[in-house]
């Protein structure tokens, strides 16, 4: 038998079938055609996988990947940290798009609109008539669904409660950065936030950021949300690993213009204008996120405050305010049923420097916080179900050719194969243009911008039907 990839030997570890073993993996046509221990075929290309880890595709609920957020080198930052689908989460769909187009790797990305007062809504709180307008059109235009910024730009809790039951009505995907006109982006506005969903199919971005201490300890409101979490199944939630946060450092009328920015900068003991930015990046605690080279890191000291003046203060920025024992908890937590309490380990990258999937979730497994197979369903599996991904996240016969491969010595990836296509290979990119994830809606808007779409139907995806977390 013939085939066009054939990965032999790989520690194969896949959740949804429960197999975890040696084997080997043929692709042909861009789907899984056979996987057993040992596969008597020729290729068109082998990898040796012997003494690696092998994967289904790395699927990241959370990155950004549009203009504002680093996206220009988003793409190739995640492939070669081994992710093959992702979701883009706040758009602007138009410029993840043109990005995805002009500069994609290989990764499968889906976006959502953000909601920001003066911006893409008219107030802070929009009616269910210019909602059901929004929405609808974004649709049409690529995005599956929406990005409530609460915690950055909040709406009034009607209106994001209004937003989150219209997007449902429309079967459009919703997130949300918990916050409103009422409650901040902390554990209140967590709280707040699943109350405002009412029942509704929710992705509640980010769990880690509401749990660092700012109302009460930081453990304490680690269980005040895993509580919420295991009593509200509607609500799909990821969490990151990063110590570091990424907001925005513009300067609004002489201010911060992020209330998130605001509140890292009082934390750090400055001001929260223009002067105590400048002083932060300067002092250390505000690193800018410094395009160098094909890739972003970050900086600080005179070229990080030049780079941030440069560009009219409208860079990206990160604080190290995320405490490591929230992170451990909320990462491994499990229910009294035995379930992940969060479905999703996510990394709030892409653009921004921290797409840690591997490494951190691999040091996880060193510890003991999870096995391989539940790495793998909180990195692969599950999110991929919540996007509505349905032929990814697993590695079996006729399933989609997203594999990650892992070098478990560096705890990087290895080989990035996206749709039978190795896009990322030791060391090497070999960039394609990935598949724009949209609905039915939007398929045409995609292709009359030169991309491909994959289609899925959200109302099906777990995010919709979860009745259990896995
Ligand atoms: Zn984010």
């Amino acid at each position: 038998m013939n085939c066009d990839l054939l990965i032999k030997n790989g520690y194969v570890v896949d959740y949804a079938t429960n197999t975890e073993g040696i084997y080997d993996i043929a692709v042909t046509g861009g789907k899984i055609t056979a996987m057993e221990q040992s596969l008597n075929y020729t290729a068109n290309q082998t990898i040796d996988a012997e003494g690696k880890l092998v994967v289904p595709g790395l699927v990241d609920m959370h990155v950004h990947a549009s203009a504002w957020l680093g996206g220009y080198y988003g793409h190739e930052m995640l492939i070669k940290a081994g992710v093959t689908s992702a979701l883009d989460m706040s758009g602007p769909g138009k410029s993840v798009f043109e990005i995805a187009r002009d500069h994609g790797a290989g990764v499968n990305l889906a976006t959502i609109e953000y909601m920001r007062p003066g911006h893409t809504v008219k107030t802070e709180d929009p009616s269910t008539e210019e909602l059901t307008d929004l929405i609808s059109k974004l649709l049409t235009e690529g995005s599956i669904g929406i990005k409530l910024l609460g915690g950055h730009y909040p709406l009034t809790p009607e209106a994001t409660s209004r937003a989150i039951k219209v997007a449902g009505e429309l079967n459009a995907y919703t997130a949300f950065h918990a916050g409103t006109t009422a409650h901040g982006s902390n554990i209140e506005g967590m709280l707040e936030a699943v109350e405002l969903a009412d029942g509704y199919p929710l992705h509640l971005a980010h769990i880690n950021a509401y749990c660092r201490g700012l109302i009460k300890p930081a453990m304490e409101e680690t269980q005040m949300a895993l509580t919420a979490l295991a009593n509200n199944l509607n609500i799909s939630c990821e969490a990151y690993l990063s110590p570091f946060n990424g907001t925005s450092a513009e300067i609004v009328d002489g201010m911060a213009g992020s209330l998130v920015t605001r509140r890292c900068l009082k934390t750090g003991g400055y001001s929260e204008d223009a002067a105590g930015m400048e002083k932060a990046i300067l002092e250390g605690w505000a690193q800018i996120n410094l395009p160098q080279g094909d890739e972003v890191v970050l900086a600080t000291g005179a070229v990080a405050r030049d780079y941030w003046k440069s560009k009219d203060t409208d860079v990206t920025v990160s604080f190290t305010v995320n405490p490591i024992t929230p992170r451990v908890e909320i990462a491994t937590a499990k229910g009294a049923n035995g379930k992940f309490l969060v479905d999703a380990i996510s990394t709030d990258g892409g653009g921004i420097p921290r797409n840690v999937l591997i490494p951190a979730g691999l040091a996880l497994v060193d510890l003991g916080g999870l096995t391989l197979k539940e790495f793998v369903a909180k990195v692969s599996y599950n999110p991929s179900q919540i996007l509505g991904l349905v032929s990814k996240g697993s590695l079996a016969v006729g399933k989609d050719a997203d594999i990650t491969i892992i070098n478990t010595h560096t705890k990087e990836a290895y080989a990035t194969i996206v749709n039978g296509t190795a896009c990322y290979l030791d060391g090497k990119l070999n960039k394609q243009k990935g598949k724009i994830i949209t609905t039915a809606a939007g398929a045409d808007y995609i292709k009359n911008f030169g991309l491909e779409p994959l289609i899925v139907n959200i109302s099906e995806s777990s995010l919709f039907t979860k009745k259990a977390r896995s």
